[in-house]
């Protein structure tokens, strides 16, 4: 059994597919463990996407991030960053693969609907930024 962390980006909570990319995820067979909704803070944006923080885009990325509110969720089951990951599609939707979240709803490379922890060390992480042990049911 595995977790791994998934943010409906506020691009996916403004165009109403919160109920959309949740059924994808229930329908798969994974279990919701935790979820929430904020607006993030610039510093928990920041702190999150770290790993980008030298990436030209990266400051265009955190002002998308804190544009609006997100769905953070906590997912589990088997094998479940690889199998989340495949069902995101690709960053870029126009290269994602038909029917995967991104190839359905996203507009750019930046407004792609969905993050999801790319590996156990970044999920590790990525769930413990923003969600203490008693919230994860
Ligand atoms: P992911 O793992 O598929 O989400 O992709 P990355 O880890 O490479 O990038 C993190 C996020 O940064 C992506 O999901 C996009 O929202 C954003 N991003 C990636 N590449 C670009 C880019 O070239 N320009 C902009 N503006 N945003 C990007």
């Amino acid at each position: 059994m595995e977790r791994t962390l998934s943010i409906i980006k506020p691009d996916g909570v403004c165009k109403r597919l919160i109920g959309n990319v949740v059924q994808v995820f229930e329908d798969a067979g994974f279990r919701i463990a935790a979820m929430k909704m904020k607006r993030l803070s610039r510093g928990e944006a920041e702190g999150f996407y770290y790993v980008h923080k030298e990436r030209p885009f990266f400051g265009e990325l955190v002002d998308f991030m804190i544009s609006g509110p997100v769905v953070i969720m906590v997912l589990e089951g088997e094998n479940v960053i690889q199998r989340n990951r495949d069902l995101m599609g690709a960053t870029d939707p126009r290269e994602a693969a038909e029917g995967t979240i991104r190839a359905r709803w996203a507009d750019s490379k930046q407004n792609n609907i969905v993050h999801g922890s790319d590996a156990p060390e970044s999920a590790a992480f990525e769930i413990g930024h923003f969600f203490s042990g008693i919230e994860i049911c």
